[in-house]
């Protein structure tokens, strides 16, 4: 029986059979089981910021497994208050860090705390975005905006309105005196990589100031250089109250984090919440290497280099590109991002039909020039094979 098939009968079907099992990688290059190479221009989901096997984790990870693997939180370590000392340093404005083992559980600490603040303002409800991504656990998902993947597991515990994403005007009229907190990403993910109208952050941070409403930046994919800056938040002008962090950080290893700004640091007491695993040292050691190995010049450079390569490439299927950074979405005239993701797969390349007209590309931030030359100058070869 093939792997293949082996899959389908052990999992839940809930991920389908992925269509590729991957084997090993180095850089931003992957093998499959059969020996086949690609370019993995997903990286896990905008995950393995530093690629493959990169020397730094390795060696992070390595030793730290060797030297204490775990600890539970009734004991602390050096790895998480190093990690958290160096993100409130990146963040630079007084906060305070909860970290956990995935963005989802991230969401479930920024809701919490949210909670916290609402039952003691007497205020009742959640606002969030249309088609906005936080996670599947229940509270995150209560948040999430996608009707397919949220409805048939309601009702949730706290009423949580939605608003067209980017309609500033919308959400003024949304967020009145009791709404608790507002949950946005900056540019959304899962929706298909859209960013918002300019403004539409800053607009958020003035009607939260207004009502009182405690801004939640979803940064779970959009941060750790992502996008070119340490954190999306920072390139809009605006700081969060409470701000949540996953898949880049770890570039690879399972970690979470929840950071609460000012007052929203310190809305949880003793024994309010807790992880057995969260900011764990084998975790936050990979944490730690990540950002001492992110490049955000490096990442810059590239990016540019690959929006410009993708904007030069002229077909009828390719409708645009948009995006921020090394977190793009080429847009499709047709809805054939299936097609496409498998056409790029037989041309060696890994991308990701997120919405049915568009496709994710997220390569790992240490891919060099040559890698992303190399996806461009395939890329009119995969519309065309895609367009069939
Ligand atoms: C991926 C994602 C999540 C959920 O993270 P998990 O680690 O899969 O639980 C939440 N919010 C955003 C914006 C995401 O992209």
């Amino acid at each position: 029986m093939s792997l293949y098939d082996r899959f389908e009968q052990a999992f839940m079907p809930n991920y389908g059979v992925p269509p590729i099992a991957l084997a090993r990688g180095e850089g931003a290059r992957v093998w499959d089981v059969d020996g086949r190479p690609y370019l993995d221009f997903i990286a896990g989901i905008a995950t393995s910021s530093l690629g493959h096997a990169h020397p730094a984790l390795v060696e992070a990870v390595s030793r730290q497994v060797a030297t204490i693997a775990h600890t539970s939180n009734l004991f602390l370590h050096e790895p998480e208050v190093l990690l958290a000392e160096r993100l409130l340093d990146l963040l630079n404005a007084p906060a305070r860090v909860f970290f956990a083992n995935s963005g989802t559980e991230a969401n479930e600490a920024a809701y919490k705390l949210a909670l916290k603040y609402g039952r003691r303002e007497g205020r009742s409800f959640f606002v969030a975005a249309e088609n906005g991504f936080h996670g599947r656990t229940i509270g995150a998902l209560s948040l999430t905006g996608k009707p397919s993947i949220r409805d048939q597991f309601g009702p949730f515990p706290v009423d949580v309105r939605f608003v067209p994403y980017g309609d500033a005007a919308a959400l003024k009229e949304a967020v009145t005196g009791d709404c608790i907190a507002v949950f946005l990403e900056p540019t959304q993910g899962e929706a298909g990589v859209v960013p918002p109208p300019e403004g539409y952050f800053e607009a958020a941070r003035e009607i939260c100031d207004s009502t009182g409403a405690l801004l939640v930046a979803d940064e779970i994919q959009s941060a750790i250089g992502r996008t070119g800056h340490w954190f999306a938040h920072q390139a809009e002008g605006v700081t969060p109250d409470i701000l949540t962090l996953a898949k880049g950080l770890g570039g690879g290893m399972p970690i979470g984090a929840c950071v609460g700004f000012g007052d929203a640091g310190k809305l949880f007491d003793k024994g309010d919440h807790g992880s057995t695993f969260g900011g764990n040292p084998v975790s936050c050691a990979a944490a730690l290497a990540v950002l001492d190995n992110v490049d955000l010049d490096h990442v810059k450079t590239v990016a540019a280099r690959l929006r410009t390569g993708l904007e030069s490439v002229a077909h009828p299927l390719l409708k645009g590109v948009r995006g921020r950074g090394l977190w793009l979405a080429a847009v499709l005239a047709e809805p054939r991002s299936a097609d496409l993701q498998r056409a790029a797969a037989e041309a060696g390349f890994l991308v990701n039909a997120l919405q049915p007209d568009a496709v994710r590309i997220a390569p790992p931030l240490v891919v060099t020039a040559e890698e992303i030359d190399s996806f461009v100058a395939a890329f009119p070869a995969i519309l065309q094979e895609a367009a069939k």
